[in-house]
């Protein structure tokens, strides 16, 4: 099938897109990488009458270190990412998941604005965006607001951002010297979208494991944070008998969908996998 008709702008700055979103309301929808965006175009799913192309506006493209935080421009590819000394260094659970992402004929063109903006359940950005509390930075032509990625993602494909609002940047704070990360998944085949993905992070004082915070891609509508889980490991040394009270927690609070290949239990078994494998990793 082929994308039904639509007429295209490509502003060349920020204050050119807010009129046109202004204008065509709903009606118009963003293009930034187009990788997700042109698969819905062609198979029908979304017929927007206006296409807004975002790839000219060089002020949203890049990677910054600001005074307690990294800001990347919501147009900075996944490739950017991937190959950024000042992420691998300061936000280092990027680095450890964007490998994950498809292929990188893909990641060359993706957007992490993109990535967060679709918000889907298994993407890695936007579970990545929850364990590292990280800020998602609106605009619109009201003005700015900042979001938490923890309240971003609302529900499946449904995020807090309103109509006429765009994503301009994600600030992700700068790792603190004794923060650990560990990033693992389940995919039938690498690059294929998770069957269940972990982004970990947690610190390690004296052997106990603190500021701990596990959340799960592919479990459910959203990104999930696993408060029951993290809760039954703050503190404590993370022994088996820990990690096995953190594993019944989260039988309490993860409840998986079935999907084509994987039953709700066999989901939830691999995600008690993934906590295990990410514990050691962290307490290593
Ligand atoms: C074969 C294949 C495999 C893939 N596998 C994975 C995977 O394993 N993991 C994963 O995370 N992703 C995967 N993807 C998706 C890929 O990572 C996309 O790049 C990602 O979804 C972002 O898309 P994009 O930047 O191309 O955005 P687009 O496709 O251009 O846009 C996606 C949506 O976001 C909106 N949007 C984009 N930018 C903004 C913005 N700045 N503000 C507001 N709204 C915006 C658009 O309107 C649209 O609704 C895969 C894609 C393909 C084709």
């Amino acid at each position: 099938m082929k994308a039904p008709p639509f007429d295209y702008a490509k502003p060349a700055t920020l204050s050119e897109v807010f009129p046109l979103l202004e204008a065509h309301g709903d009606r118009a929808r963003i293009i930034a990488g187009g990788q997700t965006l042109l698969a819905t175009l062609n198979m029908r799913l979304s017929e927007p009458e206006m296409l807004i192309d975002l790839s000219a506006i060089s002020d949203l493209k890049g990677i910054s270190l600001q005074s307690d935080c990294v800001r990347i421009g919501a147009m900075t590819r996944h490739s950017d990412i991937e190959d950024s000394a000042l992420i691998a260094q300061h936000v280092p659970l990027l680095s450890m998941a964007v490998p994950h992402i498809a292929h990188r004929a893909i990641r060359n063109r993706g957007t992490i604005g993109g990535s967060i903006a679709f918000a889907d359940p298994a993407a890695e950005f936007p579970a990545c965006a929850v364990a590292l509390d990280a800020t998602i930075i609106l605009a619109s032509q009201r003005g700015e607001r900042r979001v938490k990625a923890l309240d971003f993602f609302q529900d499946l494909y449904t995020t807090a951002m309103e109509p006429n609002e765009i994503i301009l940047a994600c600030e992700f704070p700068i790792r603190q010297k004794t923060q650990r990360f560990a990033f693992d998944e389940l995919a039938r085949r690498h690059g294929d979208y998770a069957i269940v993905g972990l982004a970990a992070a947690g610190e390690l004082k004296a052997g106990a494991m603190t500021g701990v915070r596990l959340v799960f891609l592919g479990t459910g509508s959203t990104p999930v944070r696993a408060f029951a889980a993290e809760a039954a490991i703050e503190g404590k040394v993370p022994g088996a008998q820990v990690i096995d009270a953190a594993q019944a927690a989260l039988a309490t609070e993860l409840s998986p969908n079935a999907d084509l290949y994987h039953s709700a239990k066999a989901k939830l078994h691999l995600a008690g996998v993934l906590m295990r494998r990410s514990m050691e990793q962290l307490a290593a």
